[in-house]
């Protein structure tokens, strides 16, 4: 490596920022990816220590009102098996989750109307009255900011939206004309206003991605500056308009992810499942690499292959203790330690 990369790496490191050329050769070049890797890990260890906090992750609906093109709960693929948790439902996932040591619950789903402001206010509440030392997140899609002061009046502190590409020109690609990437955006900051730790992020190896649009999200999240943010690698559906397309590579979205990181030294970065699911070791890669969380599932056995972003997801199979177990081993094979933290970020 040159010395050139090198010195690049230690601009960022302190100064959590590199003109578009530098960013544009970390993103296009391996040779630096062991030095960025470990720059990465020794900022997050500098500020998290070996400490890994996870997510119990309820998918509580799969149903969705939009079509984005490259997932595979959208809403015109007639092979997509449908269901819904109910309040108690969601309960017991979260009494199991707390018995196994969980302090956060993350609800996820499609872009459901069928779960009213108000449900959600209720479901959110309940748990906060049952378990007031744990966290709920949600990353239930964009509604409007009336609606998402009521999520945070009934307790939820978190919410996950991603912003998936900054670019216009990419966005049309990836979803149908009635969704606008504006009004994503304005969603992203209706949370930040609110007080929510907010949470962004986008796909590495979506289809039609290139490296500009992936500088535009760097610079789309310098922006908004997130307290959480998700990276994963595009896995193609095959009952999706992109059945054909291929998948996104491991390695690119680990080097974002240590990019990430050196931008963003406090940041909560998950190792996501979509990372697992591409390599049996991408999880503990990511971890390697800068990631610090890790969101085991705790939906119900019987829904979990139902909630299909992608195909050959991982974790469909086993039961929420299980999971827990095996993502603890993975997180001590890869040199950290899982723990019961509620886990707000360190800023
Ligand atoms: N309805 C919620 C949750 C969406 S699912 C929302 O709009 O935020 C969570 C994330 O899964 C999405 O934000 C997207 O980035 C990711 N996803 C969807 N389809 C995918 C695919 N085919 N491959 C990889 N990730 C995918």
């Amino acid at each position: 490596m040159t010395n050139d990369f090198l010195s690049a790496i230690y601009y960022l490191e302190k100064n959590h920022d590199l003109s578009d050329e530098d960013f544009i050769r970390f993103i296009e070049h391996c040779e630096s990816d062991d030095a960025l890797f470990s720059a990465a890990d020794r900022v997050r260890r500098n500020i998290y220590g070996d400490e890994v906090y996870l997510r119990g992750l309820i998918e509580f609906t799969s149903y969705c009102k939009n079509n984005c093109y490259y997932c595979g709960i959208r809403r015109d693929n007639k092979n997509a098996q449908r269901y819904r948790l109910s309040c108690d439902d969601i309960l017991l996932c979260c009494k199991e989750g707390y018995s196994l040591g969980y302090r956060t619950f993350v609800l996820q789903g499609g872009e459901d109307v069928y779960y009213t402001d108000d449900m959600i206010c209720s479901i959110v509440y309940k748990i906060k009255s049952l378990y007031p030392d744990c966290a709920v997140t949600l990353s239930i899609g964009e509604r409007s900011k009336e609606s998402y002061r009521l999520f945070w009046n009934a307790g939820a502190s978190r919410y996950l939206l991603r912003h998936e590409t900054a670019d216009e020109e990419h966005y049309r690609k990836l979803h149908p004309k009635e969704m606008s990437l504006a009004n994503r955006q304005k969603c992203l900051f209706n949370l930040k206003e609110i007080g929510y730790q907010v949470g962004s992020g986008f796909m590495v190896g979506s289809p039609y991605q290139t490296t500009d649009n992936l500088l535009s999200d760097i610079r789309f999240l310098q922006e908004l500056d997130p307290d959480m943010i998700g990276i994963g690698t595009y896995i193609t559906h095959k009952d999706t308009p992109f059945s054909n397309m291929t998948n996104g590579s491991l390695i690119l979205a680990l080097r974002l992810i240590a990019l990430l990181r050196l931008m963003f030294p406090h940041a909560l970065i998950p190792a996501t499942t979509a990372l697992g699911t591409i390599h049996p070791q991408g999880r503990e890669k990511a971890l390697k690499a800068g990631a610090n969380v890790v969101m085991p599932n705790l939906s119900p056995v019987c829904v979990r292959e139902k909630y299909s972003l992608y195909d050959n997801k991982r974790c469909t199979d086993e039961e929420s203790a299980q999971c827990r177990e095996c993502i603890e081993k993975k997180i001590e094979s890869a040199g950290y330690r899982a723990v019961t933290a509620i886990g707000d970020v360190k800023r």
